[in-house]
């Protein structure tokens, strides 16, 4: 198996990191993983995690839900449900943010295809990239989409998309660099991009420590905050105009959370919806502790007026 080493920080170049603490991979492997701490920016992430090639065994496909449409069990369950809610909030988002009610979308990791079925539905020209075999196949055939594999992002021609959007993609990808700067040659001047990412600075977060199921090792490979995305898309000449918590995900990752730490039951049922409820209440008053959080990006050259933060 081939093993990435990151030696230097992926947001900020420097070479001053330290191993901070060790993650289990309780979903597939039961493998641990260590996680790395970048001492100049406070960055996150996995380090000597499995290389693209080695990565498809971590992902079990059978399980890995946004891969699949199994409805078997509560918290499959509860995800879908939701799933149909937010989907129809997310273009709602991308809507209002973009200023337009069509144009021309790419979904990054468009997965089974639901998010873009409903732009499309919406009068939205949509593109999906997917590089999960099996789910991308689905998003065709079940929708009818456009997908095509992860190294179609380079075929595509500049500046010809009005949205990009990447729903809890971000953090799995490893070339994280050299993918965000093909996104912004792929954005059309005034676009926007839509990111959603797990964040280790919430509440859930601190209370979980290392059960945390928003770190699920080894296929999150970065784990941002607020800040470090910052840091992060200014690189790219990127400048954050909104930031947005999403809602229901502080329940979804607590009992997850929960359930990682072997406490199967009522009580734990109960814990993750007080946690859920406290990490969303603390996020109502400081945007930046949401359990999972949503951020525009607009090319800097571009922005015109006051910026919503
Ligand atoms: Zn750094």
């Amino acid at each position: 198996m081939s093993i990435v080493i990151i030696q230097k920080c992926p947001v900020c170049n420097s070479m001053n990191i330290k191993s901070e603490f060790i993650c289990k991979d309780y979903f597939a492997s039961g493998e641990e993983f260590e996680i790395c701490i970048c001492r100049q920016c406070n960055f996150l992430f996995t380090n000597n995690f499995p290389s693209n090639n080695s990565m498809g065994k971590y992902y079990d496909d059978l399980k890995y839900i946004s891969h699949s449409d199994i409805k078997k069990g509560f918290i499959n369950k509860l995800y879908h449900f939701v799933r149909a809610y937010m989907i129809k909030r997310k273009l709602n988002f991308v809507c209002k943010q973009s200023k337009k009610k069509t144009g021309k979308i790419l979904d990054v990791g468009c997965g089974t295809g639901y998010f873009l079925n409903e732009a499309k539905r919406k009068g939205w020209e949509t593109y999906g990239i997917e590089k999960n075999e099996r789910a991308g196949k689905m998003a065709i055939e079940h929708f009818d989409l456009y997908v095509k594999p992860e190294h179609h992002i380079y075929e595509f021609p500049k500046a010809c998309f009005d949205v990009i959007t990447l729903w809890h993609v971000l953090e799995h990808l490893e070339d994280l660099n050299e993918i965000m700067g093909k996104i912004y040659d792929l954005l059309s001047p005034d676009g926007i991009v839509v990111i959603a990412v797990p964040n280790c600075s919430s509440y859930d977060a601190k209370h979980y420590k290392t059960y945390w199921a928003g770190y699920d090792v080894p296929r999150h490979l970065w784990h941002f905050t607020p800040r470090t995305m910052e840091l992060f898309v200014k690189k790219f000449k990127f400048n954050i105009t909104c930031k947005k918590v999403m809602p229901f995900d502080a329940f979804y990752i607590s009992l997850l959370s929960e359930k990682y730490k072997n406490i199967n039951s009522f009580i734990a049922f109960v814990k993750a919806m007080f946690t859920g409820a406290v990490s969303t209440v603390r996020a109502l008053f400081d945007k930046n502790k949401g359990s999972s959080m949503i951020f525009t990006l607009k090319k800097s050259d571009y922005i015109s007026g006051s910026l919503e933060l």
